[in-house]
C-alpha cells in the first residue's frame, strides 16, 4: 500500500507546478508556497528589473525574480515545453499559435495545466518560504516557515519538502581583470528587458547560451556595434555574415587601462556597455540543512541532481539541471520524488547515494567538466533523462524527441533566428 505523506512544494514555477501534480497523482497531500502573487514564475514577465544590476550579493528578498526580456519567445518548440497529458502543442491558450510561441502563450499553458490538474488549489499565494530545516536532526518531518503578506512568520510541519524556487534569478557575473579600467555601463541578462536603451551604442555582450544569442540580435537592431565574447568562438571569429554589425570574439581577456575591451584573440573595442549573459548562481537562502552547500553552483551532495543522500527522500530538488529539455526533465523527476516518498520507487541506501554522488564528481573531474557546469548535463542528457524515466516506470526517450532538442540547440548557436519560423517546414522530415 503506498504511503501519503504530507508534501511542501517550495515555489510554483512550472517545476513547483508538475511536481504538484505528480504528487497529488501519488495520493500524497501538497502545499505549495508561492512567494509572488501569481504562478507561473519565469513565465510572468515582469517589465521591471533590479536597481543595482551588477550587485555582487545575491538578490534580496522582494527582488525581482523574472529575468524575461519583452520579445521572448521560446527556444525550443512547443513540442517540447508540454507536460504528459497536458500538452502545449496542438491548442492555443493565449492567442499565440507560433511553434516557438512568446511568454504569454507559455504562462497561460501553465495556468490552465493548474486548473486541470487541480494544483491551483494547493497554490498558497504571497507566502514567502524563509525557513525550511529538519524538524528533528533526522530530518523524519520538516519545519517550513514562511512570511505571509502582512509580515507575520508561520510555521507548519510537513512530512516532506521539495524545493522548486528556480535558478534564473541571482546573475552570475565573472571578474574581468581590470575591470577597475572600466567607465561604462555595466549590466547582466537578468536587467534587460528592451533594446531602446542601447540605441547608437557599442556594446559587448559575454556569453553564447540562448539569451545571448537572443540579445544580442535583438540589440543588433539598434546598437551601432555589437561584439559577442565566448570561450566556444574559436571556429569563427570575426563579423557575423548575417548581420551588418555583429562580430564573433573569443573570451574577454582583460579591460585595458585605456578602457577598451580586450579579447584574446588579441582584438580590442571601445564599448559604452557590458552585458553579461553569463548565467546564475543556485541559491537556497531558506534551507537550514547541515551539510548541504553550494560550492562554486555545484549543490551538493545531491543524488543524481535530486537527493541529498542524508535527507532522501524527503527532502528534495525538482529542476536543478540544464541542457536538457527542461520541462520533460521537471517532470520525471518530480515523479521519481513522489514514488520515492510513497514507497513505489526503491531508493538506494545513503552510503550507496553518497558513494554514487562522490563517484559521479569524479567522473566530471576526469572529464575536465569544471564544478561549475556540474548540473549542466551535457553530453550526457539523455542517459539522464532514460535514467529517471527507468526509474519513474517510464521508457526512454523517444528519438524523435531527441532530435529536435539536438536540432534546436544547434539553431540557437547558428546564431539565424529565422530558424524559429521557418521549423514547421523544415521538420516534416524528422
Ligand atoms: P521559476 O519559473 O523561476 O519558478 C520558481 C518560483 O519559485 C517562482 O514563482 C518564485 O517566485 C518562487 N519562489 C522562489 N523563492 C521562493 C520562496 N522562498 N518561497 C516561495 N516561493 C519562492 N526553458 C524552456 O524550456 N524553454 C525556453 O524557451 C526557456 N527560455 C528561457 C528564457 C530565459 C530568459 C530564462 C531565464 C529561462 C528560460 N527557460 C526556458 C528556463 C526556465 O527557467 C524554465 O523553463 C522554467 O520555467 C523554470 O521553472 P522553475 O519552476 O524551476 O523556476
Amino acid at each position: 500500500m503506498p504511503r501519503a505523506r504530507t508534501v511542501a512544494v517550495v515555489g510554483a514555477g512550472a517545476a513547483g507546478l508538475v511536481a504538484a501534480r505528480e504528487l497529488l497523482r501519488e495520493g500524497h497531500a501538497v502545499t505549495v508556497f508561492e512567494r509572488s502573487a501569481r504562478i507561473g514564475g519565469t513565465w510572468a514577465y515582469d517589465p521591471r528589473s533590479d536597481p543595482d544590476p551588477l550587485g555582487p550579493e545575491p538578490a534580496a528578498p522582494g527582488a525581482v525574480h523574472g529575468s524575461l526580456y519583452a520579445s521572448l519567445r521560446t527556444n525550443l518548440p512547443r513540442e517540447l515545453m508540454g507536460f504528459s497529458g497536458f500538452a502545449l502543442a496542438g491548442r492555443v491558450f493565449a492567442g499565440d499559435p507560433r511553434t516557438f510561441p512568446g511568454h504569454r502563450e507559455v504562462l497561460a499553458f501553465l495556468h490552465a495545466f493548474a486548473v486541470e490538474s487541480g494544483v491551483d488549489g494547493r497554490v498558497r499565494l504571497r507566502s514567502e518560504v524563509v525557513r525550511v530545516g529538519p524538524l528533528d536532526g533526522q530530518g523524519e518531518r520538516w519545519t517550513v516557515a514562511w512570511r505571509v503578506e502582512a509580515g507575520e512568520v508561520v510555521e507548519e510541519v510537513f512530512d516532506a519538502v521539495v524545493v522548486c524556487n528556480g535558478h534564473c534569478t541571482v546573475p552570475q557575473v565573472p571578474k574581468l581583470r581590470g575591470i577597475c579600467n572600466w567607465q561604462g555601463k555595466q549590466m547582466h541578462s537578468h536587467n534587460y528587458r528592451t533594446p531602446e536603451p542601447f540605441q547608437d551604442q557599442v556594446v559587448v555582450v559575454v556569453g553564447l547560451g540562448a539569451s545571448g544569442v537572443d540579445i544580442a540580435r535583438e540589440i543588433s537592431n539598434v546598437a551601432k556595434e555589437v561584439h559577442i565574447a565566448s570561450r566556444y568562438t574559436e571556429d569563427r571569429l570575426g563579423k557575423v555574415d548575417i548581420y551588418q554589425n555583429v562580430w564573433l570574439h573569443s573570451e574577454v581577456d582583460y579591460i585595458q587601462d585605456d578602457g577598451q575591451v580586450r579579447f584574446s584573440e588579441g582584438s580590442a573595442v571601445a564599448a559604452d556597455t557590458i552585458l553579461y549573459c553569463t548565467g546564475y548562481h543556485y541559491h537556497f537562502p531558506f534551507l537550514d540543512v547541515e551539510g548541504l552547500t553550494v560550492d562554486d553552483n555545484r549543490v551538493g551532495p545531491l543524488y543524481k541532481h535530486v537527493f541529498p543522500p542524508k535527507h532522501a527522500p524527503n527532502l528534495s530538488f525538482v529542476g536543478l539541471p540544464n541542457k536538457t529539455i527542461i520541462f520533460q526533465s521537471f517532470e520525471l523527476e518530480s515523479r521519481w520524488v513522489a514514488r520515492a516518498l510513497s514507497g513505489r520507487a526503491a531508493l538506494l541506501s545513503e552510503e550507496a547515494m553518497a558513494a554514487t554522488v562522490q563517484e559521479d564528481y569524479r567522473r566530471m573531474e576526469a572529464a575536465g567538466k569544471p564544478k561549475r557546469h556540474t548540473h549542466a548535463l551535457m553530453p550526457d542528457w539523455v542517459e539522464y533523462m532514460d535514467w529517471l524515466a527507468a526509474q519513474a516506470g517510464e521508457p526512454p526517450m523517444e528519438a524523435r524527441r531527441r532530435e529536435l532538442y539536438e536540432k534546436a540547440l544547434r539553431c540557437i548557436w547558428s546564431l539565424d533566428d529565422s530558424y524559429r519560423d521557418s521549423w514547421e517546414e523544415e521538420n516534416r522530415r524528422i
